[in-house]
């Protein structure tokens, strides 16, 4: 039978391959069309062309084999002691035989009969107890069909891709799948990307960078595929991520054609409000930073900056900066936090270096009551405070504002974006200004918040010490009290953190009994308090204030410090269970210590025995105190997926790009969107057509539009 043509946005249901109970296992993975599906891209490729013969292998060599099952029938079963079942295999080509071995693999045994072909691909190496040997432990096996001559065709003889399997559905099935789409495809699959910059780059058409994608030529460079950097994945990669910056940078365009509130910055009276308010020499970064700001709010139209800095860097007195020049031009300024704590925190501060110059401050958290919340939003709505502190608690309806013009958020990542236009849109088209300690590689922030403008704090202020960071085990606990007497002793404050509040099944300690127990027993002459997220909001409060005010020596407390606490007395962290925590968290936790003049120690307890990606994060924090690094390393780990899900839920992936991976075709792709954007008419035709390539984009381009 003849398969009529399909088109992109065809169902994948009338595949050839493809039936009713795939299709819907296909959808749970988002691909209900042939345009999603080849989206799918491989992970890997194998050059089956050339595979290695057996007598050529160098052990220790990753190769590709083309095999068949040896006499002495379908492999046996061994079993190891404490290994479970292992599943040897002999095969064997035209020049010599060899041993693969599978773990729990016991699955195959019916499956191989002598003769069956198959290739197999992995690291060849001596056998551990016959080392003259070769074996391939675990290594990824393919059957091949023995007389399907049409099957080969996509098996062997050519690079062939290796696509992740999608639950039941087999690398092999799907590679079938789509290899069968392809030779249905419709030709003239629409290209969006504009000409020019398709020759600018030399990038093939649409159409071609999808086959090729999928089932490269013969002549392609291996390397190039596997690597992502052939022609095809270089113009999927591209295209996807200019879609995207395509978007904001239109946004960006309307943005600025928006009618702002030029503020006046040159006027001796506002200087000297500024240096009024400044309760110490600024950094240099923090007045570079600043003078960033200046510019923005200068301009008729409103400022949309991101101001990264790492944890402790002094974001917060850049922001009162602004929010001076804001209320000296007869403004009114929103800060929100992420916290109660931090939010009441805010507050407290702003009140001190404000209310000497005569602003009114207002607080509007949800832990307040109502009639304060109601009374502190009447002053807010009338224009009798000018800078009004809060927690999410501000974008609720009945906050409004006389005249919003500048709106700071503290710890953006930690709100969602349409929380924050919905504080934004309490205003008319206020400047705003948004915060983050999470130290995001350059090339990342733009790639996540390309329609922001960018400033960066990267320098400490003077007389800090760096933190010193060990890694203790439980039962050295005893000289940690110790050392922590001793601090306390010489007038120090110190922080112990726990990773959960009550004590659960895990047998981790939890906040409330380690409080009991070191109020109690190991520290009975000092004062001990206790800080966890379901205290009620006033004793959060009153506890937070005590350990500013050096009333408590020890704060015993979960992560809910974790965010902008700032005593810069206390100079010792203790976390226990610090394998439990993230890396970002564990170096946000150990951000609110080196905060003074003392020097500050961040003791993390975990037994020396942990392994694998728990080890790393320990080994990081020790090894440096360099926020970007640790950034780095924690993308590295946990991947961008993870990270663009702190940005906020429901954000799409990306198909094709991994932003730490492709950073250079996202600067590439970065340019050529702004320069496009430049031609409203034109980028927004290009930009309607490059959404209409997948629901996910369209989904994307939704949120970069409400960022
Ligand atoms: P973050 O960037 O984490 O929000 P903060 O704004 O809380 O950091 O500042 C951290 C601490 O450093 C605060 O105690 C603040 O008063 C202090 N600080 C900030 N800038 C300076 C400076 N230029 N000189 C001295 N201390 C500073
Ligand atoms: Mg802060």
């Amino acid at each position: 039978m003849v398969q009529s043509k399909v088109q992109l946005n065809s169902p994948v249901l009338y595949l050839r391959g493809v039936g009713p109970q795939r299709a819907a296992t296909l959808a749970e993975r988002g691909i209900t069309t042939v345009g999603e599906l080849l989206n799918y891209l491989p992970f890997r490729y194998e050059d089956r062309i050339r595979f290695t013969p057996i007598a050529e292998i160098v052990p220790g060599q990753v190769v590709t084999i083309l095999a068949e099952v040896a006499p002495g029938g379908g492999g046996t079963v061994r079993f190891k002691r404490g290994r479970g079942p292992v599943f040897h295999l002999p095969v064997r080509d035209a020049s010599g035989t060899m041993h693969a071995k599978f773990f729990h693999g016991a699955y195959l045994q019916d499956r191989l009969k002598e003769g069956q072909r198959l290739v197999l691909h992995g690291k060849a190496e001596y056998d551990f107890y016959r080392p003259t040997r070769l074996e391939m432990i675990n290594p990824e096996i393919e059957l091949l069909g023995n007389d399907d001559a049409a099957a080969d065709s996509t098996e062997v003889g050519r690079i062939v891709p290796i696509y992740e399997a999608i639950a039941g559905i087999t690398p092999r099935m799907l590679r079938r799948i789509i290899y069968g789409l392809l030779g249905i495809l419709e030709r003239d699959i629409p290209d969006p990307l504009p000409k020019e910059i398709r020759e600018r780059y030399r990038f093939p058409s649409r159409r071609e960078a999808l086959l090729y994608a999928h089932f490269p030529p013969k002549d392609e460079d291996i390397e190039n595929l596997n690597s992502f950097r052939s022609p095809a994945h270089m113009r999927l990669i591209f295209e996807e991520f200019f879609a995207y910056q395509l978007a904001m940078a239109l946004r960006k365009a309307s943005d600025h054609r928006q009618t702002g509130i030029a503020l006046r910055v040159r006027e001796d009276k506002i200087r000297a409000a500024l240096k009024r308010i400044l309760p110490f020499k600024p950094t240099g970064s923090q007045k570079r930073v600043l003078a960033e700001i200046v510019a923005d709010l200068e301009k008729p139209y409103p400022m949309h900056r991101l101001l990264e800095g790492d944890v402790g860097s002094g974001k917060t007195i850049v922001a009162l900066e602004a929010a001076t020049i804001a209320i000296e031009n007869g403004c009114q300024v929103a800060l929100m936090a992420p916290t109660e704590i931090l939010a009441a925190q805010h507050y407290l501060s702003a009140r001190r270096i404000f209310e000497p110059a005569g602003y009114r401050i207002e607080l509007i958290t949800g832990g307040r009551t109502k009639v304060e919340r109601e009374l502190a939003a009447l002053r807010v709505q009338v224009g009798q405070a000018q800078l009004v502190v809060g927690t999410h608690a501000l974008i609720e309806e009945g906050v409004k504002f006389e005249k919003l013009g500048l709106v700071i958020v503290d710890e953006q990542h930690r709100f969602g974006v349409l929380q924050r236009k919905r504080l934004i849109e309490k205003g008319i088209a206020p400047h705003v200004l948004v915060m983050t300690a999470t130290p995001i590689p350059r090339t990342l922030a733009l790639t996540l918040f390309g329609d922001l403008d960018l400033s960066v704090i990267d320098e400490m202020p003077p007389g800090r010490t760096p933190i010193e960071t060990r890694w203790a085990t439980e039962e050295r606990l005893t000289g940690v009290w110790e050392f922590l007497r001793r601090e306390i002793g010489d007038g120090r404050q110190a922080y112990v953190v726990y990773p959960v509040i009550e004590e659960s099944k895990l047998e981790l300690k939890a906040a409330t009994a380690e409080y009991e127990r070191l109020a109690k027993q190991v520290f009975p002459k000092l004062r001990v308090g206790l800080l966890h997220g379901r205290m009620k909001n006033e004793d959060k409060d009153t506890v937070m204030e005590q350990f500013r005010r050096g009333e408590l020596n020890i704060l015993v407390s979960t992560t809910v410090i974790e965010v902008g606490v700032d005593v810069p007395n206390a100079t010792v962290m203790v976390i226990e269970h610090a394998d439990r925590f993230g890396l970002a968290q564990l170096h946000q936790l150990r951000g609110r210590i080196g905060r003074g003049k003392h020097k500050s120690y961040c003791i993390l307890v975990a037994a020396k025995t942990i392994k694998g990606e728990a080890r790393e994060r320990i080994e990081a924090m020790v090894a440096t105190t360099n926020g970007f690094e640790i950034a780095e390393r924690d993308l590295n780990q946990r991947g961008p997926g993870e990270f663009f899900g702190t940005r906020q839920h429901g954000d799409a992936a990306f198909s094709f790009v991994q932003p730490l991976r492709d950073h250079e075709i996202l600067e590439m792709a970065r340019r050529e969107a702004f320069a496009l954007a430049e031609n409203d008419v034109r980028a927004k035709d290009v930009a309607a057509r490059l959404e209409a390539l997948s629901p996910a984009w369209q989904q994307r381009y939704r949120l970069a539009s409400v960022g």
